[in-house]
């Protein structure tokens, strides 16, 4: 149990909500944003410069390997300030609209570059430049003014020409009450913004959440063992690969890419949903997750093969990033969470099956169980030493 002495927490939260609009000039806009934002990604991809980096040489078990998996190259995106300045001469060659939006199709072009070469050095992505197939355009904030009192927000297309958005007296009003607006995406028919705001919590639990391939399973002390049942979302995953694969090899592209949609569609709700219900039933609450992305780093050696197979068909990343735009969040290293015995702290060399048992002192406990523990300590104990080293440096003890 925590302290009677509350602990409060700012849960930063960021909503994006639509306003639908019907203007003439939005499609010539976004027309012409599609088309400068892809001219931008090819002149950015046509002076990437190609690093060769050699195989990296590794030891394993007393003998050199070749790690054939390293990437043999390396793309370095140029960024000087002399290749900025050609880029944007280009793009202001053909630009009818203030010259800001060029700016702005220059900073989305970079960060689509920029995300495809993370995707890439991690061998997600295959080395093939990035096409815009979606009509949209990314707003910047300097092409914005908002007026809070009026809930207006006004757009800036050239010098003295303006669109209008008005998030007055619209469904969501109420929610975005004082909260901040970001930078707006427009589309045909829409205009999508980001509304900022933040929320202070009074932390009265903390729940170690174990992530399965089938089920997410916490634990705290005063509740005890949640099961969260996730095969629903399996089954509907499993439907579609069904379907995709139907569609596959009939070759019929459309129908594929409209169950790939729909899939990523139903997910998404599936997702929303379940960390909009963890955050209702378990409020005043940080919810602890395994943090994935560390588990990638050291896949190589010795991740755990059902969580890799897990991680494959669980979304999970996706869910941890949804539940950390509703709730608390914290993420802890993930190794042995489910080896180690959470009453003497064996851990285990080798696991199988769902039970956990410990050859030193005796416990058997489903393994989910287990981890979920195991999830909860380590965050206690890295919060506890945290402020042991900040009690140490002279700060006021919270
Ligand atoms: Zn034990």
């Amino acid at each position: 149990m925590l302290r009677s002495k509350e602990v409060c927490q700012i849960l930063e939260l960021v909503r994006a909500y639509s306003v639908p609009i019907r203007d003439d000039r939005v499609r010539g806009l976004i027309t012409w944003y599609v088309k400068a934002l892809q001219n931008a990604i090819d002149m950015i991809w046509d002076n990437i410069e190609w690093k060769y980096s050699f195989p990296e040489l590794v030891r394993r078990g007393g003998k050199l390997i070749t790690n054939m998996g390293l990437k043999m190259h390396v793309p370095i995106i140029p960024r000087d300030r002399a290749f900025k300045k050609r880029l944007r001469d280009e793009l202001m060659k053909d630009n009818p609209y203030a010259a800001h939006w060029v700016d702005a199709v220059i900073r989305k072009a970079y960060s689509i570059i920029e995300s495809w070469r993370k995707r890439y050095l991690k061998g997600r992505a295959r080395k093939i430049k990035p096409r815009i197939r979606r009509r949209f355009a990314k707003c910047k904030i300097t092409l914005m003014k908002i007026d809070y009192e009026a809930k207006t927000i006004r757009i800036t297309l050239k010098q003295g020409e303006y669109l209008y958005v008005s998030w007055r007296s619209t469904w969501f009003e109420h929610r975005v009450r004082g909260w901040t607006v970001g930078e707006v995406i427009i589309k045909d028919d829409r205009v999508v913004i980001p509304f900022k705001g933040s929320e202070e919590i009074e932390v009265r639990r903390v729940i170690g959440w174990d992530s399965n391939e089938l089920s997410l399973d916490g634990y705290e002390p005063s509740i005890g063992f949640i099961h969260v049942d996730l095969k629903p979302l399996q089954s509907m995953k499993i439907v579609y690969e069904r379907k995709k694969a139907i569609a596959q090899s009939r070759g019929k592209e459309e129908l594929y890419e409209k169950y790939v949609r729909r899939e990523r569609n139903r997910e998404k709700d599936f997702i929303n949903k379940l960390s909009a219900g963890l955050r209702s039933l378990f409020p005043n609450t940080i919810h602890v997750f395994e943090d994935l992305d560390k588990e990638d780093l050291v896949s190589r050696k010795r991740v755990e093969k059902v969580k890799r197979k897990r991680n494959a068909r669980t979304p999970w990343k996706r869910i941890h990033k949804r539940m950390s735009e509703v709730a608390l969040t914290a993420y802890v290293d993930p190794r042995n969470t489910s080896r180690e015995c959470p009453r003497c702290g064996y851990v285990v060399e080798t696991q199988e099956g769902h039970v956990f048992e410990c050859p030193r002192c005796g416990l058997k406990m489903s393994r989910h169980k287990v981890a979920s523990i195991n999830i909860r300590r380590r965050y206690m104990e890295e919060k506890r030493r945290r402020k042991r080293r900040a009690r140490m440096r002279g700060f006021p003890q919270q």
